[in-house]
């Protein structure tokens, strides 16, 4: 083991010398990109003369997709391009995060670049000026145990031995504080303000309710830059999750039983839904989704169907359901939305591994592509009549859309 105190001098003197571009006239580039593993996320460094101002400053690069599950061997190369840059928290200075989209050597977008199709959705609805917020719930494991959980001891005779003892049940650890129900606070701390200094929109971090398990919001975020900061989000996670030994688990229902699983809550809104007489396009679209669900829960995130078994906070992954104020509903729309007639709406389903760019995509083209105005009209009545909520009732509008 290195001397610790002077590992630490000379990450000092590094971190300073590399924050001088008089003395260090280059920049690192960290291209990352989502790889051929269910959402992995990969990323490799090159080193360049000046700092970059621009994507347009960005060259196109190529990496090993027979490594990453996304070519065979003998055409291995799979070519990057840049599409978004961020200041680099880790190295500081004139260094970057430089998100990038893969396609083959013809041009053709991976499988797995579901970028490039949200794009074209994205283009499509631009004058709609949708805008998005995700709730990030993910799970800090150590040593195959979640953080907080207690570990068995080994047994020298008996059954088989698991990793997991179980912590007391859930109810003290949402929003919690205090060593013996908030676990893993200083790496949440540490990410936070490394999305911070990249300039991402950040809007909130919590505690969940299984223990070791934490949120946070991305939003809102304006089309296809969603996806963009969720993805660089999750990338700087990782990152940060490597320094504290912990691994970042997306799984939607990581532990069975009695434990919540994980989500990635999608808030949405338009540009009409946003002002006044919102509500009718917030129904517009709910009766939109609504037809669509099956499509929706197949684009929401591999094992999804062990999270939304309707306990937990979820609804059944069979049916569609919406209400206001409702967490046990697929969509939910909030009292302030309710009472001031307009705002935004939560799609609930969507697990914590989804793809965003997937999300955001379908959600897009159900809401602002796939329209007939004939069917909006009973979308804009059914919800106007089932509309239920103590104490509160908005006067009915006229179901037509301006
Ligand atoms: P919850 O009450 O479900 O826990 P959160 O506060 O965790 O909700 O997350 C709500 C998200 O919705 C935040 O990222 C917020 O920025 C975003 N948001 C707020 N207003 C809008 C809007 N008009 N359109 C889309 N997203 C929005
Ligand atoms: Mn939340
Ligand atoms: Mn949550
Ligand atoms: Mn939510």
């Amino acid at each position: 083991m290195a001397n610790a105190s002077l590992l630490s001098a000379l990450h000092v003197s590094l971190n300073k010398a590399t924050e001088d571009a008089s003395k260090y006239p280059k920049a690192l580039l960290e291209y990352v990109w989502i790889g051929g593993c269910q959402g992995d996320l990969r990323s490799k460094t090159k080193v360049v003369n000046k700092e970059p101002q621009s994507i347009a400053d960005l060259p196109e690069w190529n990496y090993d997709g027979s490594s990453t599950n996304q070519a065979p061997g003998d055409d291995s190369e799979v070519i990057l391009k840049p599409v978004a840059m961020y200041p680099d928290p880790f190295r500081g200075g004139n260094n970057k995060l430089v998100l990038c989209e893969t396609f083959t050597p013809n041009g053709e977008a991976l499988p797995t670049n579901a970028r490039a199709a949200a794009r074209a959705v994205f283009d499509k609805c631009a004058a709609d000026e949708t805008w998005w917020g995700i709730e990030q719930e993910y799970t800090m494991f150590r040593d195959g145990t979640p953080l907080g959980w207690p570990r068995t001891g080994a047994r020298s005779f008996g059954g088989p031995t698991t990793q997991i003892g179980y912590p007391g049940p859930q109810g003290p650890y949402y929003c919690s504080a205090g060593a013996d129900v908030a676990f893993g606070r200083d790496l949440v701390e540490t990410h936070l303000k490394a999305c911070l200094y990249s300039g991402l929109t950040i809007s909130g971090v919590n505690a969940e309710v299984m223990a070791g398990q934490w949120e946070y919001q991305v939003g809102p975020c304006v089309g296809i830059a969603s996806g963009d900061e969720v993805t660089m989000s999750r990338y700087i996670l990782h990152r940060v999750a490597e320094m504290y030994d912990v691994v970042i688990s997306l799984d939607p229902k990581p532990i069975p039983g009695d434990w919540n699983g994980a989500g990635c809550h999608t808030n949405f809104s338009t540009k009409k839904m946003r002002v006044e007489d919102g509500i009718k396009h917030i129904y517009a679209a709910i009766g939109r989704m609504a037809e669509k669900h099956s499509e929706h829960i197949a684009a929401y995130g591999e094992g999804n169907e062990r999270r939304m078994t309707g306990e937990h906070e979820t609804s059944s992954i069979d049916t569609f359901s919406w209400g206001v104020a409702n967490r046990g509903a697929s969509v939910r729309v909030g009292n302030q939305t309710f009472k001031d007639g307009y705002g935004y709406l939560e799609d609930r389903r969507p697990s914590s591994n989804m793809d965003p760019y997937v999300v955001t995509g379908r959600i897009a083209q159900t809401i602002c592509c796939d329209i007939n105005p004939a069917d909006d009209v009973k979308y804009i009545q059914a919800a106007e009549s089932t509309e239920k909520r103590k104490g509160m009732s908005r006067v009915a509008s006229g179901a037509s859309l301006a």
